[in-house]
């Protein structure tokens, strides 16, 4: 029986909307475009001229990602963003009104607010900061209903840092086989040492990866990221996206961000970010105003202040924004602090030296 259980009927029976034909060398008069490119075209030379609609599914880009990820093809799906990709297994799984899906606060927020927007329940099985944040499986695994269909595990987790052990993500993908999905969200996976979970998919149908290209590979603005998981669940996902789902330029600048020279910076740039990620610490650890930094595997720190109010005024007067949890009392006083440039750390540092030193 396996995954196809779980997804709602009408995905599972969705008919396809069917593109005009997409074929090389041929004269396209089946699809409403211009014959000629936009005159804004020519300002920036683009791989492919944007009169034309974009393939329906960019193959160069997903053979590109598919190997970056080290899955087969038919495994990967790109995404608007891997928030997208949230959205489109929270639609395919949940059964408005009858089904739910677990989250693991503090986490991501946009789980909760796509089930709540296809009216779907969240279960919330806490990680506690008295257990440094640690997943409680067999909490978890209690708080899952018989109408839970996705279990989401944020791994590196945003906003604490810390990597959930890929043993404890099979064991709950193991126990839930037939029941749920496990969603292992790794935004954050290049800024660790863990193995991804994109090795793990063989043995199991339940699980499913979401990457992004908006953090490691600075492609926040391309809006581009990919669902990972077993072939039908991928096939599921390709019917409910739209058809042209990603925009021409979007190809281009993701395609260009591939080449091999492109990647060794990337990966430099990646180097350099978690150096600074650990001089921050080291520098902020120092300071009086902050009571606990904890460790973390991404590219920011999640930070204890004695009183966070009033380092969030001393950073507003030098305007450096920093993301506080007002409504989460599991993170009272407590800030995410993105790593910036060497000099917007600096200037960080300063502020909170400065600041610190005033009263
Ligand atoms: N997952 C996590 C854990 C995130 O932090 C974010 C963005 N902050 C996303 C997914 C969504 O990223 P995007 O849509 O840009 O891929």
């Amino acid at each position: 029986m396996g995954i196809e259980s779980l997804v709602r009927p009408e995905i599972l029976n969705l008919k396809r909307y069917v593109t005009a034909r997409q074929e090389s060398a041929t004269v396209r008069m089946n699809a409403n475009e211009l014959p000629w490119p936009s005159q804004s075209d020519s300002a920036t030379v683009p791989l492919m001229p944007l009169n034309r609609y974009p393939e329906i599914r960019p193959q160069q880009l997903q053979e590109v990602l598919a190997d970056y990820y080290g899955v087969p093809l038919k495994c990967l799906l790109a995404t608007r963003g891997s928030s997208e990709a949230i959205d489109l297994l929270i639609r395919a799984f949940c059964q408005a009104g009858r089904d739910s899906i677990v989250v693991t606060p503090p986490t991501f927020s946009m789980y909760r607010v796509y089930a709540d927007i296809q009216g779907a329940e969240t279960l919330s099985a806490p990680m506690l900061p008295c257990n440094n944040f640690q997943l409680d499986v067999d909490a978890l695994l209690a708080t899952c209903k018989p109408g839970t269909k996705i279990i989401f595990i944020c791994s590196p987790n945003n906003p604490t840092g810390h990597v959930t052990p890929a043993a404890q993500i099979l064991e709950i993908a193991r126990a839930r086989r037939e029941k749920s999905i496990v969603v292992v969200d790794e935004a954050y996976a290049e800024f660790s040492e863990a193995v991804s979970l994109c090795s793990s998919l063989e043995g199991f149908d339940n699980i499913v990866v979401l990457r992004t290209l908006s953090k490691a590979l600075a492609l926040a603005g391309a809006r581009c990221g990919a669902v990972v998981g077993a072939a039908p669940l991928i096939g599921w996902l390709d019917a409910m996206l739209a058809p042209y789902a990603l925009a021409t330029p979007v190809i281009d600048s993701v395609l260009r961000a591939f080449t091999v020279e492109n990647l060794r910076t990337s990966r430099d740039a990646l180097a350099h970010i978690v150096r600074e990620r650990e001089r921050l610490r080291k520098a902020l650890s120092s300071q009086s105003q902050v009571e606990h930094i904890w460790p973390s595997q991404t590219n920011f720190l999640l930070v204890r202040f004695r009183n966070l109010g009033r380092v969030v005024d001393q950073l507003r007067l030098q305007r450096i924004l920093v993301r506080d949890f007002p409504h989460d009392t599991q993170l009272a006083e407590c800030a995410r602090i993105t790593v910036g440039t060497p000099e917007e750390n600096d200037l960080l540092i300063a502020a909170l030296r400065d600041g610190g030193e005033v009263s």
